[in-house]
Parts: structure tokens; C-alpha cells; sequence
């Protein structure tokens, strides 16, 4: 049934996760793994920006960015949008 025309109150409840997002590891969903050329990253930060899952920090101990790979879902949006192509996406089992 369509849910047009009706308020949140009125439309079934889908699923909800039950822990939180910090708990809920989503990085074994992904088939290919983002790995970054070191001589390539200016540590510019851009894929910080636009990893949707939060993946991708600023360690600033280190000036350096670390991949989460405990959420990382190899959705590949940070190699594409990395300026210097420092990361390519490699199959998992690879
Ligand atoms: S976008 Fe590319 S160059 Fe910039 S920090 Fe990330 S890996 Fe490094
Ligand atoms: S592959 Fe996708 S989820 Fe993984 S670090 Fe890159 S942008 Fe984030």
C-alpha cells in the first residue's frame, strides 16, 4: 500500500536497528577496500569530507588520515573524489 497521502503516525513502522550507529560495524558489507598511495595523498582531506559513512579521519597526532575499515563499506565515493587519484578500490579477497 502506498504511503502517500498519509502522516508519519499512520505508516507501518519499518526496521530500526537496535544498537547505535558507533556500535552497528557496517565495514563487513564491503566487496572492495579504498587503499590510498601515500606518495600520492597531499592530505588534503577531501575524501574526509565526502566518505559518507564517517570512515575517514584526521588523526591530527599524526597529520594524517586513517581509514576505519570497521564501517567503510567500499562504496569507493573517496577514490573518485580524490583529486590526486591516490586511492584505488581493490577487491577485498585480493
Ligand atoms: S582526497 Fe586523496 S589526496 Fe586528499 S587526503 Fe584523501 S587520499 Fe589524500
Ligand atoms: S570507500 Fe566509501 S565508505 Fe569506504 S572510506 Fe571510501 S568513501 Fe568511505
Amino acid at each position: 500500500m502506498s504511503s502517500r497521502g498519509k502522516s508519519w503516525k499512520e505508516i507501518a513502522p519499518a526496521g530500526v536497528c537496535s544498537k547505535s550507529s558507533t556500535t552497528f560495524l557496517t565495514g563487513d558489507w564491503k566487496t572492495y577496500l579504498p587503499l590510498r598511495d601515500l606518495e600520492k595523498c597531499t592530505r588534503c582531506l577531501l575524501c574526509v569530507i565526502f566518505c559518507p559513512d564517517g570512515a575517514i579521519h584526521w588523526k591530527p597526532e599524526k597529520a594524517d588520515i586513517e581509514f576505519d575499515y570497521s564501517f567503510c563499506k567500499g562504496c569507493g565515493i573517496c577514490a573518485n573524489e580524490c583529486p590526486t587519484k591516490a586511492i584505488t578500490m581493490k577487491l577485498e579477497k585480493e
